[in-house]
């Protein structure tokens, strides 16, 4: 049964609190509140132009690496050792530096630790027993002058998760370099914060790894040195650069990292390098080790102990990887829009086996990279590697973590979801630490495109009723949307970050500017910033330049603050008391926000019509009144008549003629059992005291209203239906999506 359908009836009984709200209000709206002028605290600079763009001098530090890495399977110790080269863009002298140990979150003493309340959290390592984070013994700096090379020790500070490098002398500004050496080593997690660790399978551990060396602090015009610490909810905010990364595995291990895999020959079989070609060339998945094959000897090309895989990725802020003798490899090709090609490519252990699960991860990721390279900004990395693990799911440049029982829509969904993510923020790179929503939020909107997308809207979800979800996107439990994910609580971020800042997208894009002028706005945004730092003003000032709207009442309402929405119509008369000579309408903003209107009109004939009004007339008005012709009398007059506005109460949205014109019906021509071939349930209509009641097998009785002409609804449940003239069928409309029955 198509889930969809079943949450509307489910949901139907849940209807928020305003359903009883019958009395009339005053209106809470105050439009110098809502539209005035004072919504940027800064102006545009050198490093940040006032049309959101990179200002003329815009400047960001660079960080390449160079890492050598060991993974001890039975230890689960990772030890290794890097050289950072540090670049100083900056217009300052730095005197020392900071760097970012993500593992010591898992410390006992870690802030991160610290702050998991008793009930527990997704953030931290679920009470595992042990003591991580980082060994590090000396620090090296490494000063080239042409070919020269020096080499000296220097000292540093661990606090929590930061680590401030002390230098022997300032950095020097405008592309000052310094190379840092580093030896480090950890023991990973199981779990570690949902975002990496170690899962146990049949045939040995999948390794997931992520956070897993020393790296640079962001130094930007903002703040100047980026050092909040990673406390478990806040993501990452880092620089880009070149990664090379060596890693030392178990012979017997498959290993795949962000990037480019430079050494095949010495790490897949004969066989493998020839399927890998294959799949290079291949749009239909490429078995490279198959199931079978996972426990034979042979599909490994040597016996000794351990094998060195040998990545490299460019343009990247991280880089994570995957080892396991566990894994099932496949992969098939992508096609980008200039021509070049990528590879898609699935690594997972025999559970997650089975073509309602990861036998189709590779056919996802394709599908998903190639429609964001088509609608915003082409995929930049060699390969796109999706790996089985114990997260929910977790994003990195090139290679994404995704949970290895995740099935059908919901491993489409989070696979999707995650190789946005290489949209928002790998390429974008803005601070997630602050601006989850900036990722997550702008992620699940393109994510929603794409699902309509794949596979002819094979996993489509319908449209939701807005005015039954207003109560989730605004209530007095949530923070506002521009909260940092540290600073509102753990079980707000689901709506906070993804959810009221995708359907902001939505809003602005469906009801505001529409598509044309938003798609452009958008993808604007993600060229001015691709492989940059943008900030919120950025993002607001260049979706306001390109589309050229003022919409900072829109940021206010819905990003700055929680506020609601609430739109009514408060009266209906004709001019003269004669509707052939037009009606004249009232409506009114009763909450905080303003949004535009769109009015829909049914006169006493059917006919229907409908009127929009920009958001302007709420710019000096708490109500508005308005004349529409008419040539008859008016049936109903309905404002968002499509539930697309988060609009908290429903009831004083629809305004009916009271002299009861065209509602008396005879209910016996209706009743009977009636169903649609791609309508899940039979739907049985009967007549209870007077009123149409309508009941879907296994569902609740709904009671409808006649709204004259063979229409029946339940307005709060948004969902309608309209007989046909023989009354042998139905179109039922539950919150935008419509079916036709027939009388059985
Ligand atoms: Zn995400």
């Amino acid at each position: 049964m198509n889930k969809y359908i079943s949450i509307l009836f489910c949901g139907l009984f849940f209807l928020s609190s305003s359903l009883n709200a019958q009395e009339k209000e005053p209106s809470n709206y105050n439009y110098n509140d809502a539209f005035g002028h004072d919504f940027y605290s800064k102006n545009g600079s050198e490093t940040r132009s006032a049309s959101g763009k990179p200002g003329h001098a815009y400047w960001q530090n660079s960080a390449d690496y160079v890492i050598d890495v060991n993974l001890n399977e039975t230890t689960k110790e990772i030890s290794g050792s890097e050289i950072i080269t540090y670049t100083n863009n900056s217009p300052d002298a730095l005197d020392f530096l900071w760097m970012q140990l993500d593992q010591n979150l898992f410390k006992l003493d870690s802030r991160g630790k610290a702050i998991v309340p008793l009930r527990g959290s997704r953030n931290g390592d679920k009470g595992q027993d042990f003591d991580g984070g980082y060994g590090i013994n000396t620090i090296t700096l490494i000063y080239k002058k042409g070919r020269r090379s020096t080499e000296v020790n220097t000292t540093y500070s661990i606090i929590d998760t930061r680590m401030k490098v002390n230098l022997p002398s300032a950095l020097e500004a405008n592309g000052g370099t310094v190379g840092i050496k580093i030896d480090f080593s950890f023991t990973s997690p199981d779990y570690g914060s949902d975002r990496m660790g170690v899962l146990e399978t049949k045939n040995g551990r999948i390794f997931t790894l992520a956070q897993w060396y020393p790296r640079m602090s962001v130094y930007d015009d903002v703040s100047g040195w980026n050092t909040l610490p990673y406390l478990g909810a806040g993501e990452f905010y880092l620089e880009y650069g070149t990664f090379d990364v060596n890693i030392t595995a178990p012979s017997n291990h498959l290993v795949v990292c962000s990037g480019a895999l430079l050494n095949p020959s010495e790490v897949y079989t004969k066989e493998q390098q020839n399927r890998l070609k294959r799949a290079e060339n291949s749009d239909e998945t490429v078995m490279i080790r198959s199931e079978a094959e996972v426990t034979q000897p042979s599909s490994r090309p040597t016996s000794t102990p351990t094998l060195t895989w040998k990545f490299r990725i460019e343009n990247s802020r991280d880089v994570a990887w995957a080892s396991s003798a566990a894994f099932i490899l496949d992969a098939a090709r992508i096609n980008l829009p200039s021509g070049k090609k990528s590879i898609a490519m699935s690594a997972y252990p025999v559970e997650s086996v089975g073509q309602d699960a990861w036998s189709r991860s590779t056919e996802y990721t394709k599908a998903s990279v190639e429609h964001y390279s088509k609608k915003w900004l082409e995929y930049p990395y060699p390969a796109a590697i999706n790996v089985a693990g114990n997260e929910g799911g977790m994003e990195y440049p090139g290679i994404v973590f995704c949970n290895y029982e995740s099935k059908t829509e919901r491993l489409w969904g989070v696979t999707d979801h995650e190789f946005g993510h290489i949209w928002f923020p790998m390429i974008v790179g803005s601070n997630e630490r602050l601006h989850a929503w900036m990722d997550e939020g702008f992620n699940t909107f393109i994510n929603s495109l794409s699902t309509e997308a794949f596979n002819n809207g094979e996993y489509e979800e319908g449209k939701s009723n807005m005015h039954r979800m207003s109560g989730v996107f605004v209530n007095d439990r949530l923070e506002p949307i521009y909260t940092s994910p540290d600073n509102l609580k753990e079980r707000n971020l689901g709506v906070l970050a993804y959810y009221k800042p995708s359907m902001g997208l939505v809003l602005l894009r469906e009801q505001i500017l529409g598509p044309e002028r938003f798609d452009e706005a958008l993808t604007a945004y993600i060229n001015r910033w691709a492989y940059k730092h943008p900030t919120p003003d950025d993002f607001f000032r260049t979706i306001e330049n390109v589309a050229g709207e003022d919409l900072r009442w829109f940021w206010r309402g819905w990003f700055i603050n929680s506020w609601k929405l609430d739109q009514a119509i408060t009266e209906v008369k004709y001019v003269n008391n004669d509707p052939t000579q037009g009606a004249i309408i009232t409506i009114e903003n009763l909450e905080k926000m303003p949004m535009p209107v769109v009015i829909e009109l049914k006169t006493k004939s059917g006919k229907v019509t409908r009127k929009t009004l920009p958001v302007e007339i709420w710019k000096r008005n708490v109500t508005w009144t308005f004349k529409v012709d008419t040539t008859e009398a008016l049936l109903k007059v309905v404002i968002d008549p499509d539930f697309a506005l988060p609009d908290v109460d429903s009831s004083n949205n629809k305004w009916k003629a009271s002299d009861g014109t065209g509602s008396v019906e005879i209910l016996t021509g209706y009743l009977g059992v009636y169903s649609a071939p791609e309508f899940p349930m039979k739907i049985t209509v009967s007549e209870n005291s007077g009123t149409l009641v309508l009941e879907a097998d296994g569902q609740p009785a709904l009671p409808l209203e006649s709204e004259g002409g063979g229409e029946f609804s339940m307005e709060e449940a948004g969902l309608s239906i309209q007989f046909n003239t023989e009354k042998t069928g139905f179109k039922l409309d539950i919150g935008g999506q419509v079916f036709d029955l027939t009388k059985e």
